[in-house]
């Protein structure tokens, strides 16, 4: 390695175990491979759902690693959902000749990709099939992929740490760990000609647009009602909740725990037993955490498998003004 350090960025969504698998990353390289290193996480208030970022910094020992801010120029990403690459903050920062590893099943390169740099290099993994087919996890899998690509990233000592991780907890899951970390490694797939651009991917601002200097006075929002083009479908890791409308009660639970706000209410049918009805789900803001599953007291909700084009099908928009 030069005498710098190497950062890697995982992006990821609460429960695929991207913080996990930082922490596996560089525990093992400060207690077993004799490196220094750093690592930790930024994720908003409910994890699970909802974008999570994990940042690590590795470096040899006569390397002192001297910040602990998000790495925001990363020499390696690793993407743990497909759907990510939507945002093009997923990309941002990649170094000219940095490596980007991302999860997906086999299947044409996505067009966004075509904003990483030409010298980079593009893997591709099935992380998710590999860790339902091993009943193992997405992060077990991009371990093996990283290890892979990166042999300065001693696999065995890698395993080591992710075995020990799990040994106490839950044994029955070091032998898939195993497996699903191995096919990782080994069935990784590198894209040819997939990145067009020159250079680094520009970082994204880490300022926010407005700090205590360029507020407007007294904290005032000029642009009301600017949540609603938030788009969270991405957040989704591959369940919705589905409305069946006769078992419904009515009740606003589902609302009140909700914490985006996704439940879509109606006037009800003139003398009929309620005033206001459900009418169905905005999956525009949901997320995917069913919360609201959990909390039905009816069954009204159920979760259900996200298939392509069903949360489109079934959508009934909050604002209805709004496309796309
Ligand atoms: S919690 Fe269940 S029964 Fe109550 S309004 Fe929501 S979907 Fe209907
Ligand atoms: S609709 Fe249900 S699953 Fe979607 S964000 Fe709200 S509580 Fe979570």
């Amino acid at each position: 390695m030069e005498q710098r350090t190497f950062e890697l960025r995982f992006d990821s969504i609460g429960g695929l175990g991207a913080h996990a698998a930082g922490q596996i990353l560089a525990t093992a390289a400060v207690l077993r491979m004799g490196m220094n290193g750093s690592h930790f996480s930024s994720y908003g208030s409910e994890k699970k759902g909802s974008r999570i970022r994990s940042f690590i910094r590795l470096g040899s020992a006569e390397v002192p690693i001297r910040t602990s801010a998000p790495v925001e120029r990363p020499d390696a990403i690793v993407v743990f959902h497909a759907a990510l690459l939507r945002d093009p903050t997923t990309l941002a920062g990649l170094r000219r000749s940095g490596t980007f590893i991302y999860d997906a099943p086999p299947g044409p390169a996505p067009a966004e990709l075509a904003a990483l740099p030409r010298a980079a290099r593009v893997i591709r993994v099935d992380a998710r099939g590999i860790a339902s087919a091993e009943r193992s996890r997405p992060n077990a899998v991009l371990l093996g992929t990283l290890c892979g690509a990166f042999p300065f990233l001693r696999e065995r000592d890698v395993l080591d740490a992710l075995t020990e991780e799990f040994a106490s907890r839950r044994p029955e899951a070091v032998a898939s760990n195993t497996r699903a970390f191995e096919r990782g490694r080994t069935e990784h797939e590198v894209m040819e000609d997939v990145g067009h651009a020159e250079g680094d991917v520009p970082a994204a601002a880490s300022e926010p647009a407005w700090g205590y200097l360029t507020q407007p006075v007294g904290g005032v929002v000029p642009l009301p009602g600017n949540t609603a083009w938030n788009d969270l479908s991405a957040s989704r890791t591959g369940s919705i909740p589905v409305l069946d409308r006769e078992k419904c009660a009515h009740c606003g639970v589902c609302d009140l725990v909700c914490p985006d706000l996704c439940f879509v209410w109606g006037a009800g049918p003139a003398g009929g037993r309620f005033e206001r009805e459900l009418m169905g789900i905005d999956y525009r803001y949901c997320k995917g955490c069913l919360r609201c599953v959990e909390s039905c007291p009816t069954g009204a909700l159920a979760k259900t498998a996200e298939t392509a084009g069903l949360a489109d099908r079934l959508r009934v928009p909050l604002f209805p003004g709004i496309v796309g």
